[in-house]
């Protein structure tokens, strides 16, 4: 059912940044540095707090999670974060028997949007290849051991239909604000490869 037929056009986009940044860096336009710098920012701040304040917003609000869950595209659009890359979102709930989890297996089709830029490793073979083949092991890598009923879901990405995980909201969190909750979703947790920060870790 996934059509991988358009993903060239990202290889594609990736070659012509990739040339256009070393043709600005050969003549002395930009700083290298500061480029890292600006992929940093997209990478792990301003793209994933997106995200992040749209999973609060879920769980703070059953409306606004009816409607995510339902048009993901939309919902997000109507907190002013552009979800129009052109694609469909679709946005897959976390419960105590089913975990997803998301994966370009043939290139690195991400909600950037929401998440920003993908991290290395959802980009790397590894990653793509055994998300699909082996998920649990690969959980089980990022810390996340899942009991044997846990269903484990894999969604293998496209240029027209992107995923976002909405994790199940950490116990102990009754009395958080939005804000307070949004702190808790990391990017990994909207990916699928942990479950949300517990606030009570640490604790001891
Ligand atoms: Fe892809």
């Amino acid at each position: 059912m996934t059509n991988h037929d358009d993903h060239s056009h990202l290889s594609d986009t990736e070659l012509r940044v990739r040339s256009l940044e070393s043709l600005l860096v050969d003549k002395g336009l930009v700083d290298p540095a500061a480029l890292d710098a600006i992929v940093d920012r997209y990478e792990n701040k301003v793209g994933p707090r997106n995200g992040a304040r749209v999973v609060a917003r879920a769980w703070s609000d059953p409306a606004f999670k009816k409607h995510l869950l339902e048009d993901a595209s939309a919902a997000i659009d109507s907190l002013g974060y552009t979800s129009t890359q052109g694609v469909d979102m679709l946005v897959l709930e976390n419960t105590p028997s089913v975990h997803n989890v998301t994966v370009c297996s043939l290139c690195s089709c991400y909600p950037w949007a929401v998440l920003g830029l993908p991290p290395a490793w959802y980009k790397s073979f590894p990653y793509r290849a055994r998300a699909v083949k082996d998920p649990r092991g690969v959980l089980r890598e990022f810390g996340l051991e899942l009991a044997p009923e846990v269903e484990v879901r894999v969604w293998d990405s496209t240029a027209e239909l992107r995923y976002i995980v909405l994790p199940e909201r950490p116990e102990g969190t009754e009395g958080f604000t939005e804000e307070e909750l949004a702190e808790l979703v990391t990017r990994n947790s909207m990916i699928g490869t942990e479950k949300a920060a517990n606030p009570n870790a640490g604790d001891s």
